[in-house]
C-alpha cells in the first residue's frame, strides 16, 4: 500500500477513540456543550448504562440550521477563533471534536432551535453520515439523542463494562456537573429512575443536599478565600465525614471538574491534624483564577491542569483550610436552620 492520507471518516473514527471512551464521555461532552450554550436547565437521560440511549435536553442558544452540518465536522467550533484564544479559554469546550467523534461511533439525532427562529431543525446521522435534515417544530434549545454507542466499532463495544458499571460512571459525572453549576437546574434519569433534580437557584449547599443527602449536608463548614486574585468558595466536610478514598475531594477550577495531585495534597495537608492516615476528607470547592495562570489545554478529557505557580497556591489553600476548620470548632452549630429551610423548600416542591 502506498502512502496516502486517510479519508475524513476514517480520521474521525480514529479520533473518536480519544474523545469517546465510554458512555460517560458522551454525556460529559454533551452536557458541557449545553452549559456552554448558556442553558439554565439541562436534563440527562440514559438507558442501559448509556450504551443504548443517551438523551441530553437543554434550553440553551440552539444551533442555526445552516450551521448544523458544520457543527458535526471535526475541529468545528464556535468557541475559539485562533491559537491566541487558547490562552484565555472561558468555555468548557474548544477543540471542536465532540460532535464529530460521537457521530462517528453512534446513531445520532439532534433537534435544535434558536429563540429568534420560528422553527427548529432535526438532523439524523449514522456513523457520521448525514441521513436527513428537516425543518421541525421544537422548543428553544437543543435535544441530542445518541443510540447504540460503538455499533460500528464492535471491538470497542466489547471493552465496555456492564451497563450498571457504565451507569455508575455517568452518575459520578452528573454529580460533579451538578455540583459545578448550582445556578443550573440538572435533572438526571438513569434507567427509569430519577437520580436527582437540582433547582438551579445557585445554592451549592442545596445541591450537596440533593446529591449526598441530609447527613452530609448537615456537616459542612463554608469556606471563602480570596487571595492573590484566586478565589476559593464552597464547603469543607467536617472531619466526622471521613472517607476511605479521594472520590469526595471535589474541586472545580473555573467551573471545570479536575483531578490534581497538587490540590489533593493541599486539601489533605489542610485536614492533616483532623484525619488519620489513609483517611480522606469530603469537600466541594469552587476555585476561580485567572485563565492565564492555569492551563486546561493538557488532554482531551481535560481533567488535568497545569498551574503557573502551583506550589504557592497549594500552600495558601492548605493553610486556609486548617484555619477554617480550627475556627469552626469554636462557633456553635448554625447548620440546623439551613437544613430546616432546605427541607421546607423540598416539601413545597412536592
Ligand atoms: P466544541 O464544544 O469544542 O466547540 P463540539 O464538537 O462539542 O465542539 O461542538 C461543536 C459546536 O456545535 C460548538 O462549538 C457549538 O457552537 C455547537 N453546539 C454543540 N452543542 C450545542 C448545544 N447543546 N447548544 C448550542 N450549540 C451547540
Ligand atoms: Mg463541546
Amino acid at each position: 500500500m502506498g502512502i496516502h492520507v486517510l479519508d475524513s471518516r476514517t480520521i474521525d473514527r480514529i479520533a473518536a477513540g480519544e474523545v469517546v471512551e465510554r458512555p460517560a464521555s458522551v454525556v460529559k461532552e454533551l452536557v458541557e456543550n449545553a452549559i456552554d450554550a448558556g442553558s439554565t436547565a439541562i436534563t440527562v437521560e440514559a438507558k442501559e448504562g448509556g450504551i443504548e440511549f443517551i438523551r441530553v435536553t437543554d434550553n440553551g442558544c440552539g444551533i442555526e440550521r445552516d450551521q448544523l452540518p458544520t457543527a458535526f465536522l471535526r475541529h468545528a467550533t464556535s468557541k475559539i477563533e485562533d491559537a491566541d484564544d487558547l490562552n484565555h479559554i472561558a468555555s468548557l469546550g474548544f477543540r471542536g471534536e465532540a460532535l464529530s467523534s460521537i457521530a462517528a461511533v453512534s446513531r445520532v439525532e439532534i433537534i435544535t432551535k434558536r429563540k429568534e427562529n420560528l422553527t427548529g431543525t432535526r438532523m439524523v446521522l449514522e456513523g457520521a453520515r448525514e441521513q436527513s435534515i428537516d425543518e421541525i417544530g421544537a422548543p428553544d434549545g437543543t435535544t441530542f439523542l445518541m443510540r447504540n454507542l460503538f455499533f460500528n466499532t464492535p471491538v470497542r463495544r466489547k471493552f465496555l463494562k456492564q451497563p450498571a458499571t457504565e451507569g455508575s460512571y455517568i452518575t459520578d459525572l452528573m454529580e460533579h456537573l451538578a455540583l459545578s453549576r448550582p445556578d443550573i437546574s440538572f435533572k438526571f434519569v438513569l434507567g427509569n429512575q430519577t437520580r436527582f433534580h437540582t433547582s438551579g437557584n445557585g445554592d451549592l449547599r442545596e445541591v450537596i443536599y440533593r446529591i449526598y443527602g441530609r447527613e452530609i449536608a448537615a456537616e459542612l463548614v463554608p469556606v471563602q478565600i480570596e487571595e492573590n486574585g484566586i478565589k476559593v468558595e464552597g464547603y469543607l466536610g467536617k472531619p466526622v465525614l471521613v472517607r476511605s478514598n479521594r472520590n469526595f475531594e471535589i474541586y472545580f477550577i473555573n467551573g471545570r471538574f479536575i483531578r490534581s495531585g497538587v490540590i489533593a495534597k493541599a486539601i489533605e495537608e489542610g485536614y492533616k491534624q483532623y484525619l488519620m492516615q489513609h483517611k480522606f476528607p469530603l469537600c466541594v470547592l469552587h476555585i476561580t483564577m485567572d485563565t492565564e495562570t492555569v492551563d486546561v489545554n493538557v488532554h482531551p478529557s481535560k481533567m488535568d491542569v497545569r498551574f503557573s505557580d502551583g506550589m504557592a497556591f497549594a500552600r495558601m489553600l492548605s493553610e486556609k483550610i486548617t484555619i477554617t476548620l480550627r475556627n469552626r470548632e469554636m462557633i456553635p452549630d448554625a447548620s440546623l436552620e439551613d437544613e430546616k429551610a432546605i427541607q421546607k423548600k423540598e416539601q413545597e416542591e412536592r
